[in-house]
C-alpha cells in the first residue's frame, strides 16, 4: 500500500475540522444555512492555511442533499461523489499551469450548461494571480453575469496581483496564519490517531517551523517520522532532520552579540556545531534573520512583508530595540562577507568565530576595515613597483637632501616608539661617531644609547670610565647632530659609574636600520 502524506490523509472533510480560520468557516456556514450563497469568492492568504481545503468543503456543502448547520453530511450521493473526485460539479483549475485566455474560454463554455445533478457547479481556481491579463478579462465577463448555479472560488497567495475589476466582484476572505499552538494541537491529535509516540516539544518545534502553514508543518512532520520510523520522535530528532536553526537560537545569538558576550556566543556556536548543523546554512539563515530585523526596524509597515508568524514577530520586535539600524547593517555586511568566504574555507568554524567576535568588537572591526583598505593600496603599489625605500629626512623643512633610494626591504620591522629624528641619530650613531675628534671617537667606541624620558633626547653611556669631560663631549655631539642632521637634540653623556638610570634598558643598536618605507603618493 502506498503511503499517503499526512496532509492529504488528514485533510479536513468538514468545516469543524478546519483549524485557525474560524472567522471564515462561521461566515460560510451561515451563508449555507441561510441559503445566501455568493457567486464569487476570493480566498487570500499564505500557503498552507486552508484555502483549497475550505473551498472543497464549501463545494460539498452547497451540493449536499442534507446539510447539517451548513456542514456537508458526508453520506449522500453528492457528498460521496465529490469526495471520490467523480463529481462533475467541482472543477479544480491550477492557474499556474492553465493561465491562458483559452483555458478561461473553456470554462465560459462549460458554465453555460447547468449541473445534471446537485445544485451548483463550483470552479476552484488556485493561484489565480498567475492568470494572464487576457485570461482575467475573459474571467471578468463570466463574473459579471454568472448563471445562478455557478460559484467561483478564486484562491491566491498574492491578492495584490489581482485586477481591481475582479476583486470588486468577489467576496473576499483573508486567511490567517495559523498560530503555533493551533498547529501543535492539531499535530498532537493526528499523532495520537497515527499512534506515533512523539515529544510535545518536538511537535512545538515542527509547528513553529511550519511558520503559520498547517500543510508545511504536516509535511515536515512526515519527513521526521519517516526518518525515525518506528521510534519515538524526540526534539533532538526533529532538530536533526530539519537541520534548521530555531528563531529562538538566532534571538539568543543576536542578544549575545548586542551584549558583546563573546564567551557566550562561542559556547552557543559550539552547541550548534555539536548538533551537526551545517555552518554555511546557519550563516545564510542568520543573515536572513538580521535582514528581517532590519526590515522591522526600518518601518512598522514591513511586518506584512515578512514571512514570519506573529509569535516570532513579537520576539523579533523586542530584539530590534537592542540596537540601531547602522549596527544591524554592519552585522549583515560582516556576515555576508563571511558567507562568501565560507564557500571555499576548510576551517569554517574559525571563520564564523572571527566574524562573531568582530560583531562584538566594533572598534576592532573598524580598524580591520581600514587596515584591509590600506593593505590593498599597498599591495597595488608593490605590484606596480612604485615603492621606494628612503632614509628619513632630518626634519620637516628639509628631509629631501638626505633621502636616497635603496632596494626595498619591506619585511624589516622598524621600531616605531622613537620620534623620527632620535631614531635617525641612533641609527647613524656609528657613522656620526667617526666625525668627532680622535679622542671622542675612541671614547664613544662601544658606547651605548638610551632614550631620554619623553623623547627629550639621547643619553650616551660610555663603556667605561674614560678621562673625558662628559659635558664637553655632549656639546660636541649636539653640534654634530645639528650640522649633520639639521636638528637640535639634547645629548647627555655619562659613564657606567654615574649612570643615573642604570635600571633602564639600553637601545638595541644591532636591530636598527636607517630605513623607512615610503610610498609615492
Ligand atoms: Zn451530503
Amino acid at each position: 500500500m502506498s503511503y499517503t502524506a499526512l496532509y492529504r490523509k488528514f485533510r479536513p472533510s468538514e468545516f469543524s475540522d478546519v483549524k485557525g480560520q474560524e472567522h471564515i468557516v462561521t461566515t460560510l456556514k451561515n451563508q449555507i444555512s441561510a441559503d445566501r450563497i455568493g457567486h464569487a469568492y476570493l480566498f487570500c492568504g499564505t500557503r498552507g492555511t486552508g484555502k483549497t481545503t475550505i473551498a472543497k468543503i464549501f463545494a460539498r456543502a452547497v451540493n449536499c442533499e442534507h446539510p447539517v448547520n451548513g456542514e456537508p453530511c458526508g453520506g449522500c450521493a453528492s457528498c460521496r461523489a465529490i469526495a471520490a473526485g467523480t463529481s462533475m460539479n467541482v472543477i479544480e483549475i491550477d492557474a499556474a499551469s492553465n493561465n491562458g485566455v483559452d483555458n478561461i474560454r473553456e470554462i465560459r463554455e462549460e458554465v453555460a450548461y447547468s449541473p445534471t445533478e446537485g445544485n451548483y457547479k463550483v470552479y476552484i481556481i488556485d493561484e489565480v494571480h498567475m492568470l494572464s491579463i487576457g485570461a482575467f478579462n475573459a474571467l471578468l465577463k463570466t463574473l459579471e453575469e454568472p448563471p445562478s448555479y455557478v460559484i467561483f472560488i478564486l484562491a491566491t497567495t498574492e491578492a495584490h496581483k489581482i485586477p481591481i475589476t475582479i476583486l470588486s466582484r468577489c467576496q473576499r476572505y483573508d486567511f490567517h496564519r495559523i498560530t503555533t499552538e493551533t498547529i501543535a494541537a492539531r499535530l498532537q491529535e493526528l499523532m495520537e490517531l497515527e499512534q506515533v509516540e512523539v515529544e510535545a516539544r518536538a511537535l512545538t518545534f515542527v509547528a513553529k517551523a511550519g511558520d503559520g502553514s498547517m500543510r508545511d508543518a504536516l509535511s515536515l512532520l512526515d519527513q521526521c517520522i519517516a526518518f525515525y520510523l518506528g521510534q519515538k520522535l524526540t526534539y533532538d530528532h526533529v532538530l536533526e532532520v530539519l537541520g534548521a536553526v530555531d528563531v529562538e537560537v538566532f534571538g539568543d545569538f543576536f542578544e549575545k552579540i548586542c551584549r558583546q558576550d563573546v564567551a557566550g556566543i562561542v559556547r552557543k556556536l559550539e552547541e550548534i556545531i555539536l548538533q551537526g548543523r551545517e555552518l554555511s546554512q546557519f550563516v545564510t539563515d542568520f543573515i536572513w534573520y538580521l535582514r528581517n530585523l532590519l526590515m522591522l526596524k526600518s518601518d512598522q509597515g514591513m511586518e506584512e512583508m515578512l514571512d514570519v508568524s506573529s509569535e516570532h514577530l513579537l520576539q523579533m520586535k523586542e530584539e530590534t530595540k537592542l540596537t540601531d539600524m547602522n549596527t544591524l547593517m554592519r552585522y549583515i555586511r560582516v556576515f555576508s562577507e563571511l558567507s562568501g568566504q565560507l564557500r571555499y574555507a576548510t576551517q569554517k568554524r574559525v571563520l564564523v568565530e572571527i566574524a562573531l567576535i568582530k560583531l562584538c568588537r566594533p572598534a576592532m572591526e573598524q580598524n580591520y576595515d581600514s587596515i584591509l583598505q590600506r593593505l590593498a593600496q599597498l599591495e597595488q603599489k608593490l605590484e606596480s613597483g612604485r615603492v621606494t625605500m628612503a632614509v628619513q629626512g632630518a626634519n620637516q623643512e628639509d628631509h629631501s637632501s638626505d633621502a636616497q633610494s635603496m632596494n626595498p626591504k619591506p619585511e624589516k620591522v622598524i621600531p616605531s616608539a622613537l620620534p623620527e629624528d632620535l631614531q635617525l641619530f641612533i641609527s647613524r650613531f656609528q657613522e656620526l661617531r667617526k666625525k668627532t675628534g680622535n679622542w671622542s671617537q675612541f671614547v664613544l667606541k662601544g658606547a651605548q644609547l638610551r632614550e631620554l624620558p619623553e623623547h627629550a633626547g639621547v643619553q650616551v653611556i660610555l663603556c667605561k670610565n674614560h678621562a673625558v669631560d662628559e659635558k664637553e663631549l655632549a656639546e660636541e655631539l649636539e653640534r654634530l647632530i645639528l650640522k649633520e642632521l639639521n636638528v637640535k637634540m639634547k645629548v647627555q653623556v655619562c659613564t657606567p659609574e654615574n649612570d643615573f638610570r642604570p635600571e633602564e634598558p639600553m637601545i638595541d643598536l644591532s636591530g636598527l636600520i636607517d630605513m623607512k618605507i615610503e610610498i609615492d603618493e
